[in-house]
């Protein structure tokens, strides 16, 4: 299992969280008080990857006449991406 490292907003402890923890509450192992971890919830978080592999798979789909299985590829491995990122960010 891969941790996130969160930093306490209130005494700047860093903390490594379980990734599936991501927009949950925790305590701070150090002053005690709630940390909210950044992330979406679990499902919704899961459910936002597989959209945008379904995306990038239905745009090499859609553009593989125009621009070739290469370009359409990486296109949508491009998007696929973009949105993993986004969802890690938010
Ligand atoms: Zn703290």
């Amino acid at each position: 299992v891969t941790g996130e490292i969160v930093s306490c907003p209130h005494c700047r402890t860093q903390l490594e969280v379980a990734g599936r923890l991501r927009g949950a509450l925790l305590n701070c192992t150090k002053c005690g008080r709630v940390v909210e971890v950044p992330g979406l919830r679990d499902p919704l978080w899961l459910l936002l990857r597989l959209a945008a592999l379904a995306l990038g798979l239905s745009l090499v789909w859609l553009l593989e006449p125009h621009w070739g299985p290469w370009g359409a590829a990486a296109a949508g491995a491009g998007t696929v991406a973009l949105l993993w990122l986004l969802s890690r960010a938010l």
